[in-house]
């Protein structure tokens, strides 16, 4: 190679970009208007499950920390970025989850990333469910631990293989989602925890889709499943029922404490906002205060499910607000979401490789703030529309997470 002529360090993406086009794989970032501007249009799109990021108690906090405290955190956890409006919402959190104590994460992600990684290492195993969400599997990754991926749900495979690593490794970590984000389904906690207890492996419990919505006082999957005292490990999300951004990892003392100091994610990044915090906070005492919201988002979503089955979609068996409609292939999906659309009628559309290939659906989340009447438009725009015939739909424990 001649010095003179300059390689493009990045002439390899152009082949990558376009096959990732040719698949119809591209997403596009497109501005949600603000609240109350959103002319007549549904939104089925998001994690707002109980309708709190626009409640205005929730935003009077977050108005309140943000004048006390400024708009950042302005430093890590452990340097200065740690507030009083922390030390409130992991209190409350912490009395919430009915734990010693919990650390804050600046989200979601980097809380399951962080427990994850400070827990297990390298000569350790943690055992994953094949559709748990990709941060779980990031934080395997980065923690340098073996991933062992078991089949969805399957507590007969995750016992035999529990068995067969017995003696190979020197700590061992089953984690999963409390409720799985794409499918809405629970995973039988019960029968893992009871596994983990014979094995003398720690459990982790991702509550992203669970915290605010599960359980008699929507304290998530643990709560539901009655094994609030069994999972060693608790991670959630402060991004969806709770309607701001954050995450927290809860348990005893002795394990948070450690994790604070050791997860990368939460030692080396900024702190949450104050103003999540708070956010949280005033979240938190609604969802304690208002059962009704849950119970009424739990009523619509079983409304819909059994609309739209009656319609003829495939709808699989799910609790709470996430709807699964299978269509299949992307494209379908894709020209689907945009029809529903031209009705005023906005659903997520998630194709590979969120999910695996042939499992493109509609997602539909269901919220405290629709009404019936909503739901309903809902239900009559899909009875409108073209079923797609499905293709040859993989078995779900053949699908690629991400
Ligand atoms: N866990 C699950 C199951 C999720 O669905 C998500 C968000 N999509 C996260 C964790 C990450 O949470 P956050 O958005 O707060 O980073």
């Amino acid at each position: 190679m001649k010095a003179d002529q300059p390689v493009d360090p990045l002439a390899w993406l152009d082949a990558e970009w376009a096959d990732w086009t040719a698949q119809g794989l591209e997403r596009r970032l497109t501005p949600r208007r603000p609240h109350g501007r959103e002319s007549s249009l549904l939104d089925f799109s998001s994690n707002d499950y109980l309708g709190l990021s626009d409640d205005s108690r929730v935003i009077d906090a977050a108005i309140e920390a943000t004048r006390r405290f400024g708009t950042g955190a302005r430093a890590s956890a452990l340097v200065s970025g740690w507030t009083e409006e922390h030390e409130a919402l992991a209190a409350d959190l912490a009395a919430f989850e009915g734990v010693e104590t919990v650390a804050l994460a600046p989200t979601g992600y980097a809380a399951n990333l962080g427990a994850i990684a400070s827990v297990v290492g390298s000569g350790d195993a943690v055992y994953v469910d094949r559709l748990n969400h990709a941060c779980l599997m990031d934080g395997v990754r980065l923690s340098g631990a073996a991933l062992r991926v078991v089949p969805h749900n399957d507590v007969t495979r995750l016992a035999e293989i529990l068995t067969r690593d017995e003696g190979r490794y020197r700590r061992r970590l089953i984690a999963v989602d409390g409720v799985f984000s794409m499918d809405g389904d629970l995973a039988p906690l019960p029968k893992v925890c009871a596994l983990a207890e014979r094995h003398g492996a720690m459990t982790l419990v991702d509550e992203a889709h669970g915290t605010g919505l599960f359980g008699r006082g929507g304290r998530g999957a643990r709560e539901y499943w009655d094994v609030m005292e069994r999972v060693t490990i608790t991670v959630g999300t402060l991004s969806k029922a709770l309607g701001t951004l954050g995450g927290f990892v809860a348990g005893e003392r002795r394990l948070v404490r450690y994790v604070v100091q050791r997860a990368g994610p939460l030692v080396y990044s900024t702190a949450l906002p104050p103003a999540c915090a708070a956010a949280a906070r005033a979240a938190l005492a609604i969802v304690q205060a208002e059962p009704e919201r849950r119970i009424k988002v739990f009523a619509l979503a079983e409304r819909l499910r059994h609309e739209a089955r009656r319609a003829g979609w495939v709808v699989p068996e799910s609790l709470g607000p996430i709807v699964p409609i299978l269509v299949g292939e992307a494209d379908a999906t894709m020209r689907l979401a945009q029809e529903l659309k031209t009705k005023g009628v906005v659903v997520g559309a998630i194709r590979p490789p969120t999910v695996p290939r042939g499992t493109a659906r509609l997602r539909v989340s269901l919220s405290a703030r629709h009404s019936i009447e909503a739901v309903d438009r809902l239900i009559e725009t899909l009875r409108q529309a073209a079923i797609p015939k499905i293709g040859a739909l993989q078995e779900p424990n053949q699908r690629r997470t991400t």
